[in-house]
């Protein structure tokens, strides 16, 4: 389900549970939206504001809405853009972040964001725009209460930035609640179906997502062994998974599936760089990874990545069942 709406528009007309006010350290008004949103809903916004006693830079408070249709307004402080020396991204990100929590705090489960620091506080736009974006979807897959999250443009040029974000856009989310490893279970049953049965046939791939990708068997692997899942979102709807342990100067690619209707989107690419990107982090050297000999098109798409065919082997899964693969390396340049 699509959570994420990209409108352009005025955000004091909308009529949703929340809006978000890009307000400043005092909230007692301002210019722009801030300005709008006050106008809108009249002189009691400002005395209710009066009594939160100011608000810090990438915080969140919460008044109602008065006049707006729009029942609360979710105020929060932008960072003024400053080249980027003042930690400006993590402010931008948190200030997303904790609108999201109080909205979540506040069961309010429509909010509209307009495109904050933006405007005065001279943010680069792409940039906010990133942030804005990866931080509302990684908050949506962990807190499945919010319906529906509006980011509202005011310029063309932002909507244009969101559109082409939210088209192209893949999102690769660190899978950390009960909720997002039942989401990825369901995934893992469905990619596995799609792309192992023709190749081993439907018992041995029952098998198999029973035995490691149940949602029990998922929650060992990221609690109790060391594996990071993340779930790549393209147009906000889950795309497909990815699952990687770091193992010394080499990081184990568990996992790195797209469901058949994303394919062909260039998402493989994207995925893959995540990964490496990934692997560079963790101070890793080389990517490994096993893939089933039959599987041609896998190991097509890994050689073009740099991986190249190590050894064969051969892996007794249990229940009778024998996996018979190839071990891959991708060689990381490290400069
Ligand atoms: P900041 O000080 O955080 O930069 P601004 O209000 O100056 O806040 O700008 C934030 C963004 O809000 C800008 O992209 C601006 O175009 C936009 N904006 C201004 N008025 C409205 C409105 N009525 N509805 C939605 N967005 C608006």
């Amino acid at each position: 389900m699509a959570k994420i709406e990209i409108i352009k528009g005025d955000i004091t007309r909308l009529h949703i549970d929340a809006i978000v006010n890009a307000a400043n350290n005092s909230l007692t008004g301002g210019g722009g939206v801030d300005g709008a949103i006050h106008i809108a809903a009249g002189p009691e916004l400002l005395r209710s504001c009066k009594l939160l006693e100011g608000c810090e830079t990438g915080d969140a408070k919460i008044t109602k809405g008065f006049n707006l249709p729009a029942k609360f307004v979710i105020h929060t402080v932008g960072p003024v853009w400053q080249e980027g020396k003042t930690n400006e991204n993590q402010l931008l990100a948190s200030c997303y972040k904790e609108s999201l929590m109080l909205a979540v705090r506040n069961n309010i489960r429509t909010l509209a964001f307009p495109n904050i620091s933006t405007g005065i506080y001279g943010y680069p736009k792409p940039q906010a725009a990133t942030i804005a974006f990866e931080t509302i979807q990684a908050f949506l897959i962990n807190h499945q209460q919010i319906d529906r999250v509006i980011c509202c443009c005011f310029d063309e040029e932002n909507l244009k930035i969101y559109r082409e974000l939210y088209d192209k856009g893949i999102v690769a989310v660190r899978v950390f609640s009960p909720l997002a490893i039942e989401t990825t279970s369901k995934l893992a049953e469905k990619i596995w179906h799609e792309h192992y049965v023709p190749m081993i046939g439907i018992e041995q791939v029952s098998y198999m997502v029973n035995s490691f990708q149940s949602v029990k068997a998922i929650g060992n692997q990221i609690n109790n062994e060391n594996y990071q899942y993340y779930i790549i979102y393209h147009q906000s709807e889950p795309a497909g998974y990815i699952a990687i342990k770091p193992m010394g100067e080499e990081l184990f690619l568990s996992k790195f599936y797209i469901i058949q209707e994303k394919r062909g989107t260039g998402l493989g690419k994207k995925g893959y760089d995540f990964i490496s990107k990934k692997a560079k982090e963790f101070g890793c050297k080389s990517i490994t990874l096993t893939v089933n000999k039959n599987n041609i098109n896998s190991i097509k798409a890994y050689r073009k990545f740099g991986f190249e065919i190590e050894n064969p082997v051969i892996t007794d899964i249990g229940s009778g069942f024998i996996m018979d693969d190839y071990k891959m390396r991708s060689r990381l340049d490290t400069d």
